[in-house]
């Protein structure tokens, strides 16, 4: 894998560095531009973003990618009049005299006054006050609360960049009117900037979109099948099959079992596991048989515990009993929110629920963690960050008391033991008990949050889990949600980005392919490949008119990690000539030497 390129750090106290208030000024001056560009136009809001910063606008023609350079010459003269960011506090009615002709900002002065939001409609930050102040520089004035830099020249003019024109409705209601987003990137120092933008032509370079094309993994028919639907081809269908399989094989020596259950369930059972209330909106519209009311399995909760209910009785004994499942769901997301592989309508989850006592809570979590290690490790993904959600204040919480301490003191035992650096975010667990997310940082340093551990106290109660305990008893079991890659189709779509398509051998479709120099050498390259076959490894022969240069080419750039090249030589000494995808050149190899050199890089994991 090449070294990694990451952008440059974001600063730590983000909203207090100097790198926030050089973005929020130039939101303003490329406003001040714009304005000037368009008399007419009308402003929205324009925040500081993680890389750079934009604004919404409505302007009175579509802009176009040319508009672009003037509105940043213009912004780089701003900049160099060394004009001072003064700041005011103003009255209500000040406020909409000011912006009299600028109706959203007039339903921001609403929003601020009425519901104590901030200049962008989001709530405030806690313990502060909702107040009307601006902001001025040159001729601008804009509803803001700060920061800013003090002077314009504090900018340096060679380290920004306007990046982009996308629609955006207004306050993202698709009822609203359209407005047109401007992006910007900036950033210290034009060398940062050069960073940043090396980092995006790379990020680029990896889309999974592009590459999956490239390397002929998948397709999407939207016309045909539908939108947010892969189609898999026989090399991606063999990537599915070698992760599923190695999730598996690890899963099986960690102690769980494989269960399957199938595509659509009776509405009824998720009026009872309370998803049809809470996650109707991301259902297929149900299908009607007689008085029966079918939908697309959204996940596999409630299958798992009915299957676990229908087992028969379940004496303390049996448990932990841990149920996992490759299964395809289905969520019925906006169409516009589709994204590759990455946000999809059918996916497939490596999905597991583990039923247990309460006491089973710390010893099973702090299994998971040392399975997740495992997993993510093998990829190469030993960069992550884990999250650990629990109760915060308020009553949306099942009410427990007893019952969330034991389980969030068990959490927080398992992740102390295991070492691991986490963070806990208060208020962010779900209603139904605490969880803990894994954040991982991939080769170009860009966050995924893909395993996911769950405690569940309310669904194996509200479908009637039971098991009998020591004392002979009735007693609810715990149930823990657990996703590690998350879906095979996302995380396929990260490792596409991750490894930028050049998958480790273990998980290479195709790990080799034979090139015969002349079509005399075409039937030894099919006998080695029988060979090799036989041994297991997945292998093509390119028997196509092409001269040899180029099916080295050709196989370098569909990522195939060895080229087998065979000629009058290798067919005399029954070897072959070794070639890598990097373009390294090993020589000649006996078959045995190269299936032993194969095993050898799988077990490796390059
Ligand atoms: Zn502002
Ligand atoms: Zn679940």
């Amino acid at each position: 894998m090449s070294a990694s390129i990451t952008p440059p750090p974001i600063p730590e106290d983000y909203p207090n560095s100097d790198l926030y208030r050089i973005r929020h000024s130039l939101a303003h001056i490329m406003a001040q531009a714009v304005l000037e560009k368009f008399p007419g136009a009308k402003i929205a809001i324009g925040p500081p973003i993680d890389y750079g910063f934009y604004y919404d606008f409505d302007l009175p023609r579509p802009i176009k990618e040319e508009d672009l350079a003037d509105i940043e010459a213009r912004m780089r003269e701003i900049i160099s009049e060394g004009h001072i960011f003064t700041r005011r506090e103003i009255s209500p009615d000040e406020a909409r005299e000011l912006f009299a002709d600028q109706p959203y900002k007039l339903e921001l002065i609403d929003d601020i006054l009425q519901r104590g939001t901030d200049e962008y409609g989001n709530p405030l930050p806690e313990g502060e006050q909702p107040i009307l102040t601006t902001y001025k520089h040159s001729t601008f004035e804009d509803l803001c609360r700060g920061p800013h830099v003090q002077n314009t020249k504090e900018i340096n003019p060679k380290a920004f960049k306007l990046m982009s024109i996308a629609g955006a409705y207004w306050r993202g209601d698709e009822t609203k009117p359209m407005l047109t987003r401007i992006y910007g990137t900036a950033w210290r120092t034009p060398k940062e900037l050069r960073q940043y933008l090396q980092w995006l032509e790379e990020a680029k370079k990896r889309d999974h979109r592009r590459l999956g094309k490239e390397l002929g993994l998948f397709v999407f028919a939207p016309d045909e099948i539908g939108p947010g639907i892969p189609l898999f081809t026989p090399k991606g269908e063999m990537l599915r099959h070698l992760l599923e399989s190695y999730v598996r094989e690890v899963q099986t020596r960690y102690g769980f079992t494989h269960v399957w259950t199938g595509h659509i369930v009776k509405e009824d059972l998720y009026a009872q596991s309370g998803h049809l209330q809470n996650y109707a909106d991301v259902m297929f519209p149900p299908m009607v048989d007689g008085d029966d009311r079918y939908r697309l399995k959204p996940m596999n909760c409630p299958s798992h515990m009915t299957l676990y209910k229908k087992m028969g009785k379940h004496s303390y004994r049996e448990l932990p009993l841990r149920f996992s499942e490759f299964a395809t769901v289905y969520r019925y997301e906006k169409k516009g929110e589709l994204h590759g592989l990455t946000r999809v309508r059918s996916l497939t989850q490596d999905d597991c629920h583990i039923f247990c006592t309460p006491e089973q809570i710390q010893s099973e979590f702090a299994m998971l963690i040392e399975l997740v290690q495992e997993i993510l490790g093998r990829f190469g993904l030993t960069d992550y960050e884990v999250r650990l959600s629990l109760r915060g204040e308020g009553g949306k919480y099942v009410d427990d008391p007893e019952k969330w301490n034991a389980a969030e003191t068990a959490l927080r035992a398992a992740l102390d033991a295991s070492g691991l650096d986490y963070t806990v975010a208060y208020g962010e667990a779900a209603f139904y008990g605490p969880k803990a997310d894994f954040v991982a940082r991939d080769t170009l340093g860009r966050e995924w949050q893909l395993s996911t551990i769950q405690v569940d106290f309310i669904q194996p109660a509200r479908l009637g889990l039971t098991y009998v305990g020591p004392d002979g008893e009735e007693h609810t079991p715990v149930v823990l949600h657990r996703a590690i890659m998350g879906s095979t189709e996302r995380f396929l779509g990260v490792l596409i980005e991750h490894y930028a398509g050049a998958f480790p051998v273990w998980l290479a479709p195709v790990q080799a392919v034979l090139i015969p120099i002349t079509d005399a050498h075409l039937a030894y390259a099919r006998e080695v490949a029988a060979k090799l076959q036989a041994a297991g490894l997945r292998v093509e022969v390119d028997d196509g008119k092409e001269r040899m240069n180029y099916k080295i080419r050709k196989a370098q750039k569909q990522k195939v990690p060895y080229m087998l090249v065979v000629g009058d030589k290798e067919v005399a000494a029954g070897t072959v000539s070794v070639r890598l995808r990097s373009g390294q050149n090993l020589g000649p190899m006996s078959i045995d030497a190269f299936i032993r050199k194969v095993q050898e890089d799988v077990e490796a994991g390059v």
